[in-house]
């Protein structure tokens, strides 16, 4: 466990319009292990008062690295409206790795990834590490996101799931007539589910989002049989 050390900001990105790619670099050039799913807590510290904002972020790049990225929905709250003014340089502190949701890549060859929002972040991870490891296991992944320029690092994330041959459905929940989306819409719910991922009882599903859409989505695995030791969450909020 690394604690509270100082990490710089190193790179920050615009990835859709309500969230940045944020990259810190440790400090000490030291590398951190922790597995996909996992959090860290990033504390800002006021210069002149000294006061101290702590929040958690999911890593989304793949471990181990000096580096932790996060995808962060700049919603202009404490942490975030400060986040929204940094600049590269900047110094943060971090502690990490922190976490039950944890992936196993022995967990199962059939998996189903189930992200609202920008809870895609471990799963962004996750991808990473999976292909990092030369693994292939069977990933059906339902991404739901309130508009279709919402999505985080399209491109990266379809050419990941293509490399592992698995299944990526984005469905959009507020589609406009202008967005011209000819893709899923509505919330993930059991009919969605039962819909692509007919096997969903052979699968270890795990969730990461909202709070409503993480219980929602227990309700609906659960109502289809999924047994609840084969589902892993990751509640934000
Ligand atoms: C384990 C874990 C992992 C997390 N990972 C991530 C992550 O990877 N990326 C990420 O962006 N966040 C993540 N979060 C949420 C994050 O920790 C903060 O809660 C969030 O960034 C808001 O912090 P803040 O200080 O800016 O807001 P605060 O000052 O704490 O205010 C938050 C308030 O804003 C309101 N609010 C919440 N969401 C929204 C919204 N979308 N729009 C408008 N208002 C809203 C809520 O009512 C809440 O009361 C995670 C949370 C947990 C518990």
């Amino acid at each position: 466990m690394i604690l509270n050390e100082p990490y710089v900001l190193s790179a920050t990105k615009k990835t859709t319009p309500e969230v940045t790619t944020f990259t810190f670099k440790a400090q000490s050039g030291k590398s951190i292990d922790f597995s996909s799913g996992m959090f860290a807590m990033l504390t800002h510290i006021d210069k002149q008062t000294g006061e101290k904002i702590s929040r958690a972020f999911s890593m989304a790049n793949c471990p181990p690295s000096d580096s932790l990225q996060f995808f962060i929905s700049l919603i202009g709250g404490k942490l975030t409206t400060k986040l929204a003014e940094a600049n590269v340089g900047d110094v943060y502190y971090i502690s990490a790795p922190y976490g039950q949701f944890k992936f196993d890549i022995n967990s199962g060859n059939k998996l189903l990834f189930l992200a609202g929002g920008t809870g895609l972040a471990p799963f962004f991870s996750m991808l990473q590490y999976i292909i990092s490891k030369g693994a292939k296991p069977d990933i059906v992944l339902l991404y739901s996101v309130k508009y279709p320029n919402d999505i985080i690092e399209k491109e990266e994330l379809e050419r990941m799931v293509q490399e592992l041959g698995g299944k990526l459905v984005v469905t959009v929940t507020r589609p406009k007539p202008e967005d011209k989306w000819d893709g899923e819409t509505g919330h993930v719910n059991a009919d969605m589910i039962k819909k692509y991922v007919p096997d969903v009882t052979e699968r270890v599903s795990y969730i990461c989002g909202p709070p409503a859409f993480v219980k929602a989505l227990k309700d609906g695995l659960t109502g289809l049989g999924v047994p609840e030791k084969e589902i892993k969450a990751e509640m934000w909020g």
